[in-house]
């Protein structure tokens, strides 16, 4: 039972809205919305699209990380400051009311390779079976989108089969332009060897869909007339920010981009009791799970001090502007970091303990207390599952 009567509602269960609704609901009655029934750990998505039992792990259902926090699954279509609409998973309309809430509904991609928009935990492991049977029939995959998302799918796609053609095409001067170049020259470095292609300045000129992870193989060119043939084409663009609620009533709180605006107490502008964090807001750092944990402390404290009425002693947040930080992996044994006071880690068996061997689901199941599971995949785990299925 929470200790106080106060209000919390959480628009977007992922992982700002999650980590926070697991460590506020001991004491106050927390609501969560969001149209999925289970909480996917982002970083897993490449590995489980090659190896599909990955996902067992790194899915985890609601009800098994917030069995104390009321769920409605629905998504949040419009706000305002003195109630939320809510479309419920079966079309219904209702209106939410709180002492406190908060808006973290995260990044929306072109298609599920990297997140579903609705449905269960069921269909999501099944989503990557079939991803994985699509994928075992296809020689060559052209890989659009040369970030984070993009290179970590090419590394994954490596080194579990490496007999496929691999091409990675960037529209920008260098692959993962949010990090250091030196980071990026080791990537491209890594999948160089691997046989994987890597085109950058380029950027596809046909209409191809961006949504359907199925689609038939074909053909395309760029706009510098290359002509390129796969038999799988997979969008790994970044996500936008996830705010179409905010157009109708408040377009002012939005920046150009899209993005909440927020001040440094992580609310929003002008807004006493409405907190915004995650990938949906205008801080001018990388939209990174590793800056909203320190997003979550501060934003935990101060809606407790809100809710307590002491709204006149309120932490602030400081972006991480600049701040390269990032982990790139590059399949289950590789991977390039750039770490805050280290600089460039290339080595093998530091990147593995960092993120590529686990894609950091042992530290989301602890954060939302759900028991280890063992989601160590070996290279060899790896290529049984893909050899299984060739036959
Ligand atoms: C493949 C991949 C690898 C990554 N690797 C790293 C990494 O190594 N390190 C790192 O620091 N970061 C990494 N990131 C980035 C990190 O995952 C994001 O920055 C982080 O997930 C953002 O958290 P969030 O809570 O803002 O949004 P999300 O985690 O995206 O969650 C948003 C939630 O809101 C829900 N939602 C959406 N719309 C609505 C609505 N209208 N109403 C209600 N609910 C809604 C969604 O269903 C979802 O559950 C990676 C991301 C991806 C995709």
């Amino acid at each position: 039972m929470p200790l106080s009567s106060k209000t919390v509602a959480i628009f977007g269960g992922g992982i700002a809205g999650a980590s926070l609704a697991r460590r506020l609901s001991p004491d106050y009655p927390v609501t969560l919305v969001d149209p999925l029934d289970y909480f996917e750990v982002p970083m897993s998505a490449p590995r489980s699209l090659v190896a599909p039992n990955f996902a067992e792990a790194a899915i985890i259902p609601f009800s098994a990380a917030l069995p104390t926090v009321r769920h409605i699954r629905g998504r949040l279509i419009e706000w305002s400051a003195d109630a939320a609409k809510v479309q419920e998973k079966d079309g219904h309309m209702s209106t939410l009311s709180s002492d406190v809430s908060v808006l973290s509904t995260g990044s929306r991609f072109s298609n599920p390779l990297m997140r579903s928009e609705q449905g269960t935990l069921e269909e999501r492991k099944t989503f990557y079976r079939r991803f994985h049977a699509r994928l075992q029939r296809a020689q060559s995959v052209l890989i659009v989108g040369g970030g984070p998302i993009g290179i970590e799918v090419a590394g994954e796609l490596s080194e579990a089969f490496p007999d496929k053609r691999v091409t990675v095409l960037e529209a920008g001067p260098r692959i993962l332009g949010g990090t250091t170049p030196e980071l990026a020259a080791h990537a491209q470095r890594v999948l160089a060897e691997r046989g994987v292609n890597v085109i950058v300045n380029e950027r596809l000129s046909g209409s191809q869909s961006t949504d359907d992870v199925f689609a038939p193989g074909g053909e395309t060119t760029t706009d510098r007339g290359r002509t390129l043939s796969y038999d799988l084409l997979l969008w790994c663009i970044g996500g936008q920010p996830n705010t179409a609620f905010m157009r109708g009533r408040h377009l002012e709180l939005l920046d150009s981009a899209g993005r909440i605006k927020v001040d440094p107490t992580l609310r929003v502008c002008g807004q006493r009791s409405v907190f915004a964090l995650g990938d949906i807001t205008d801080l001018a750092e990388n939209k990174m799970a590793w800056h909203v944990q320190g997003q979550v402390k501060v934003a935990e404290a101060n809606i407790r001090s809100v809710l307590e009425g002491r709204s006149d002693a309120l932490k602030r947040y400081k972006a991480k502007t600049n701040d390269p930080t990032m982990v790139v992996t590059l399949g289950s044994r590789a991977g390039a970091s750039q770490l805050p006071g280290i600089g460039l880690v290339t080595t093998g068996w530091l990147n593995r303990m960092a993120k590529s061997a686990h894609m950091l689901v042992p530290k989301y199941r602890k954060t939302l207390g759900v028991p280890k599971a063992d989601v160590l995949i070996h290279q060899t785990g790896i290529r049984q599952t893909a050899a299984a299925g060739d036959r």
